[in-house]
């Protein structure tokens, strides 16, 4: 929970902790969210940590939890 703190644009209400930036309503905010510069911010700390990266990659449907050798991939396609 942030502290309303009147020194900060929206009284500190409306942060962004991937980049580190606080702005003056939830609307702005959300604007900012859809940036390619927000999005880049987020790639990357979650690259940072990777059990968030696998998350996310089988939330896109882009891979799948692999935390082994690449022998058992070939052998499932194999059986294809
Ligand atoms: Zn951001």
């Amino acid at each position: 929970m942030q502290e309303p703190n009147s020194d900060l644009p929206g009284l500190g209400q409306f942060y962004c902790l991937h980049c580190d930036r606080y702005f003056n309503n939830a609307s702005v905010r959300d604007d900012h969210y859809k940036t390619k510069k927000h999005k880049k911010r987020v790639k990357i700390m979650e690259g940072a940590a990777p059990h968030n990266q696998i998350d996310a990659e089988v939330a896109a449907g882009m891979g799948h939890p692999d935390n082994g050798p690449r022998l058992q991939v070939e052998d499932s396609s194999m059986a294809l």
